[in-house]
């Protein structure tokens, strides 16, 4: 029989356990039996010790030049690379995605990591002419100080690396708390910076429930700013707590649209709809969950749609040629399960929505992929984020209807129109209420050089992830006026 493995904190430089000794379990959804890990279940004592480490870190870290840095984010990136494949069957054990993906998400990250070290080097202040011929005036870019980061455990180790990557280039020192379901690809990412040498109290550590050390991690003083990616409304919370010097980043929930309109469009359709709702068992912020047709061809739509849909392979995301894992977690079953029940009220069910529990999946959360019909405008399924499999097709009349449909949403995450008319592509562009905008494409999926975030409730709309927008939110303005 293999021994459960221990995982520690990091803290100021030292692997260790939390002051109380507790640990929690991290289980595999694909089968419970299989216990990942014992994780660290800190309390606030363990936090406020990685927040201290961290502001006492603060000041060398920023004197050191952004080229040493650099240096350890390029380590950091190589040791994901060369680690990637065990990390990768870590993180499908962990949260239940297909291999490959997981895989590629260690290589998104080093990608992400490399990304940063090179950008943030030419990323500076401006000058500004001025009526005193002996006089200089220019602006410089400062890190902020300690910063937490605070994430989700559907992408564990590639939304971290977005935020601690252009947090640490810039000069900031950083508390890390990963979620508590998926906790070892985080930690596996810290394990890169330790290995690439980064110094102690620079990157902290920490496992523990939300309620244990999440007041800690975004209400201490020393805290200079949050970014956070999960719920809207644990995000609403923080942002809402947060105090006046503390800068929040919040990247939360979304209802995504897709938007086809023509007969010509239908296959396409159907495939994006399919690759962007049931890939990682939409589980995806940007993953599609309304589907806005114009009611001409919806029964085309549907009958294509559900004969795709039924003929996705669900499974252990370790078994090769799987389309769907499990559900991540038993509230995110509960949840499906739930509302694929409100579905069944409120609109035509066409396909999917069963538990499965026979022979493999006995022990895990699956759930087959599922597709409503005639959803009303203001069904809960229409208009509340499910976070797993379920597809609503909603009738529209015309482009302009699809648009006021697809704006008639509280969240703006991401959204798709599927079309050849060049015409349409650039309203749709112009008139879509979403921060990211796709064209004939998925609505997941997103670059790493490019601005990533939502409008309305989908984020706090301040500062964007990714890119050399990423950099922004990490760094604060001085101007300085030098005379002579
Ligand atoms: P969640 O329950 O909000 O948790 C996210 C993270 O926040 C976890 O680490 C959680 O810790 C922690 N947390 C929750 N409440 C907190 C509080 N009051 N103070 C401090 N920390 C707190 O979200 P989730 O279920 O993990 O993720 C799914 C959600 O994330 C969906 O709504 C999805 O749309 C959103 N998401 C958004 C993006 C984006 O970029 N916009 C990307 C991915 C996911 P514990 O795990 O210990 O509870």
């Amino acid at each position: 029989m293999t021994t459960v493995p221990t995982f520690l904190n990091y803290i100021d430089g030292e692997w260790c356990p939390s002051r109380s000794g507790a640990t929690f379990d991290n289980r595999n959804p694909a089968d419970t039996r299989d216990v990942i890990g014992h994780f660290q279940a800190s309390g606030e004592a363990d936090a406020q010790a990685a927040v201290r480490a961290a502001a006492t870190a603060f000041t060398a870290w920023k004197r050191l030049s952004t080229s040493a840095r650099a240096k350890i984010l390029l380590g950091a990136a190589a040791y994901l690379e060369s680690h990637a494949a065990r990390f990768g069957e870590e993180l499908t054990r962990e949260e239940g995605k297909q291999v490959a993906l997981a895989t590629d998400e260690f290589m998104r990250a080093a990608q992400t990591l490399r990304y940063y070290a090179v950008e943030a080097q030419s990323y500076g202040g401006e000058t500004f002419p001025n009526d005193d011929g002996d006089m200089t005036v220019y602006t410089v870019r400062e890190p902020l100080g300690v910063v937490t980061v605070i994430s989700p455990w559907n992408f564990p180790v590639s939304i971290p690396a977005r935020k601690i990557a252009p947090a640490l280039i810039c000069g900031n020192t950083v508390v890390f708390k990963p979620a508590s379901d998926a906790p070892l690809s985080g930690l596996r990412l810290t394990e890169a910076f330790v290995q690439a040498g980064i110094p102690r109290g620079v990157l902290n550590f920490v496992t523990g429930s939300a309620s244990a050390v999440g007041p800690t991690l975004t209400g201490a003083r020393e805290v200079r700013a949050i970014s956070f990616t999960g719920s809207t409304t644990a995000g609403e919370q923080i942002h809402r707590s947060a105090s006046l010097s503390t800068r929040t980043q919040m990247e939360l929930g979304g209802k995504n649209p897709l938007i086809v309109l023509d007969a010509k469009d239908i296959d396409r359709a159907v495939d994006l709809t399919v690759k962007g709702g049931f890939s990682l068992t939409g589980q995806a912020c940007t993953g599609t969950s309304r589907v806005l047709v114009a009611r001409e061809i919806r029964a085309a739509f549907v009958e294509r749609l559900a004969a795709k849909a039924s003929a996705l392979k669900i499974g252990n995301g370790l078994v090769p040629g799987m389309d769907l894992g499990p559900l991540a977690t038993a509230g995110q079953l509960r949840t499906v399960l739930e509302y694929i029940e409100i579905g069944k009220r409120e609109a035509t069910w066409v396909c999917g929505g069963q538990q499965l529990t026979h022979d493999a999946y006995a022990h895990g959360y699956f759930v087959t992929p599922a597709v409503f019909a005639d959803v009303p405008r203001d069904a809960r399924i229409a208009r509340e984020e499910i976070f797993g499999p379920v597809i609503a097709v909603i009738d529209v009349d015309d482009y302009d209807d699809a648009i006021a449909v697809a704006n008639d949403s509280d969240y703006g995450l991401a959204a798709s129109l599927v079309t050849q008319d060049a015409r349409l592509m650039h309203r749709f562009a112009n008139d879509i209420e979403a921060g990211t905008v796709k064209i004939n494409r998925t609505t997941t999926g997103n670059l790493v050089n490019a601005p990533f975030g939502g409008l309305k409730q989908s984020s706090t709309a301040t500062f964007r992830e990714s890119g050399r927008d990423g950099l922004e939110f990490y760094l604060q303005t001085k101007t300085v006026y030098r005379g002579v």
